[in-house]
Order: C-alpha cells, then structure tokens, then sequence
C-alpha cells in the first residue's frame, strides 16, 4: 500500500513539474538575455547555385541592379555595390529599401556573411531584413560564434531565437525563406499580431512565431497601427554583407492566420 501511495505521489510531482516547466517555457524572456538557451547547431552541407525563382515572384534583385530599392536616407537611389551577381552593403550608405511596400508574403533571399570573419557578437556579418521596414529577421555571422540568442542568425530579433542554428560559415551563402503575414488592425487595435515562418538554410527555424511588435535594440515597442503593406528594408550594419536572388510572392489579404 505505502508503495502505491508513494508512486502515486511521485507520479502527482512530477506532472507538477513538468507543467512548472511548460509554464516557464511561455514565460517571456527579458529583452537580449544571456542566459537564455542558445539553439542546437544544426549542420546544413553547401549551396552550389542560386535557387530557382519560381515564375509568379517578383525579382526585387537579380544580380544586376537595385532598381526596386531605393536609399532610405534622401530617398535617391540605392548606394550599395553591385557585381558578379551580387548586391553588397557599402558602409554608412544606409539602409535601403524596396520603392513599392509589401504585406503578406513568401520571401526569399540568400546571403553571405564577410570572410575572413572580424567581429565578435553582434559586430560580425549584420545585417537584416526588415518587413514592413519594422519587423527584422537578423541576418548575422552566428556560425560558431555566440551572441544573446534572441540576436543571432534568423531570429526576429530582440523576441524569438530560431529554433536551430542552421548557419553556415562566413563566405557561404545562405539562404532564408519566409512566409510573413502582416498584422491586422482595428482602429488603434492590433486583432491579430504578425507571424513569420522562417526557413534558414532550408531548415525550420521559426514557426508561425506571433511577434510582439515591432523588433527594436534593448526594446520591444508595441504595436502602432500602420498600412497594411509597406516597403522591405535591408540594414547597413556597417559590415559587407552580401545578397542575391532575392524573390517574393505576394499572398492574398486574409490566407494563413
Ligand atoms: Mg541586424
């Protein structure tokens, strides 16, 4: 009898325990905590060629110019450098951005980190994909090297890290796809917040992730009700990054939730 109480307590403990765990696993961690578990690596071999484009996406950048950009400072054209291929960020050009806006959408995008590697932390390959130009897939060189995980590679930053770290080396490319749906608004409420898919490398990193709000550094701002569609940004992080094949398709108002 006393053994059958006694598994029957151990058995109660340790449901406890393990919805303890559950509950601490939606708790929100604070903004860039270094103590929050950084992701598996997860080794993802080589990309030989650029993607196919499939026919119904837009070429926002086929390697030979950035006439869909524009700069974000003075609004001209974009200053990155373009060539074999490939657009790379000049440093203190700014960020630029795509001359018409997007709302949901499938996109893709493949990217290099610099090599040889300089840089520790977030002062090494960053960079970033804005949707809406406020909402930020990190773009960073988080191959074997270690940052708060809400920051590294294919995190929307500053709230949820990937669920693998699916980097490659400095001086691969990468790529990224993304299914991003808007947030919708009603008057000054947001009734359904962002979510976003992401695929680094073509693994899994970020499932159907409900963003907070905007992405922002040591913050994470609320939501302000804005257009439903509105341009793409890449971030000058001051380091040369580079891109290519960047694609997207536009999803229907109201698909996915
Ligand atoms: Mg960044």
């Amino acid at each position: 009898m006393r053994s059958v109480v006694g598994r029957t307590w151990t058995c109660v403990v340790m449901i406890a325990l393990s919805a303890g765990v559950a509950v601490m696993a939606q708790q929100q961690w604070p903004v860039h905590d270094m103590e929050r578990p950084v992701p598996a690596v997860v080794e993802t071999g080589t990309m030989s060629a650029p993607a196919p484009r499939p026919s119904d996406a837009i070429a926002l950048f086929d390697g030979k110019d950035l006439s869909l950009w524009q700069a974000v400072k003075g609004g001209g054209p974009a200053k990155w450098k373009v060539e074999n291929g490939y657009v790379e960020v000049v440093k203190g050009t700014g960020d630029i951005v795509t001359t018409r806006g997007f709302g949901d959408c499938q996109f893709h995008v493949e990217w290099m980190a610099p090599a040889p590697a300089v840089g520790q932390e977030q002062d090494r390959g960053n960079s970033g994909v804005f949707f809406m130009g406020m909402y930020e897939v990190q773009v960073l060189d988080s191959y074997k090297s270690r940052t708060y995980a809400d920051g590294q590679a294919a995190a929307l930053y500053g709230q949820h890290p990937p669920l693998v770290n699916a980097s490659r080396p400095p001086g691969e490319w990468q790529s990224y796809d993304i299914i991003f749906h808007a947030p919708r608004f009603e008057g000054d409420k947001v009734v359904r917040p962002a979510r976003v898919t992401v695929l680094h490398n073509g693994v899994l990193v970020q499932d159907h992730a409900e963003m907070t709000g905007p992405t922002g550094h040591k913050s994470r701002p609320p939501y302000k009700p804005h257009a439903d569609s509105l341009p793409i940004r890449l971030q000058d992080h001051a380091h040369p990054v580079r891109f290519r094949n960047i694609w997207i398709r536009e999803l229907k108002a109201g698909s996915g939730s």
